[in-house]
């Protein structure tokens, strides 16, 4: 008994611990100039939004135009259609954390540059998968799956749905929902990539345990 109240104990701080740290890496990101896209234009930095202790994290590309003036990622009508579709999983917004590969929104939603993406993830991106520690990482659409595996390309059209090993993690490439806004037939399979996401995270040992059945991401010659 007394065993198991040091464990809570131990756990409820360890959760403080990391809020705190993904707290002041927020707070540094505020006034951030580490690249180019300081100065191009941003309202504000959108850092990220969700639960902390999150097992599954969404990350996509960059802040649009009403992620750039609120300060939230995946806000518009994207936001809205992503919302809905964890709905359909059974889980909330509160529930997941979502961010995106940068943190600022690049001019006319251009497609971030490598040295915005390199500063930005080491800076930023890869500290908060470091501190959430979740057990999936959803990338929502073909860059940020790019990104996230560490390939030049993908082809959303042959990985998305799988679950990719990556450092105590699973990456799972998903649909991107503006694909979904963009045209309905994209609709159905993002439906089914979410069903996948709960299924994995349904699945009963710990998914980091599970990790050698799983196929390496250099195994799978995506380029
Ligand atoms: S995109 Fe990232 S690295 Fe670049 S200025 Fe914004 S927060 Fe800093």
């Amino acid at each position: 008994m007394q065993r198991l109240f040091k464990y809570k104990l131990l756990y409820l701080w360890e959760i403080g611990d990391r809020m705190t740290k993904l707290t002041s890496l927020a707070e540094s990101s505020r006034g951030c100039e580490l690249c180019p896209l300081a100065k191009q234009g941003r309202t504000q930095v959108v850092f990220g939004d969700g639960n902390e202790d999150a097992d599954i994290m969404f990350i996509g590309e960059g802040p649009g135009f009403y992620e750039d003036k609120q300060g939230k990622p995946f806000v518009g009508a994207a936001g809205k259609l992503l919302t809905q579709l964890l709905e359909s999983i059974g889980l909330r917004r509160e529930d997941v954390y979502i961010t995106n590969v940068v943190k600022c929104r690049p001019p006319q939603n251009r497609d971030p540059k490598p040295e915005e993406i390199e500063v930005c993830t080491n800076e930023y991106l890869f500290m908060q998968v470091q501190e959430i520690e979740p057990k999936i990482v959803a990338t929502l659409g073909r860059f940020a799956s790019a990104v996230i595996l560490g390939l030049k390309d993908v082809s959303m059209g042959r990985v998305h749905g799988q679950k990719f090993k990556k450092d105590g993690y699973f990456v799972v490439p998903i649909y991107h929902p503006a694909a979904a806004l963009h045209s309905r037939a994209n609709l159905e399979p993002l439906a089914e990539d979410f069903k996948k996401l709960k299924e994995y995270l349904e699945e009963k040992s710990e998914v980091r345990a599970e990790v050698s059945q799983e196929v390496e991401v250099e195994q799978m010659g995506l380029f």
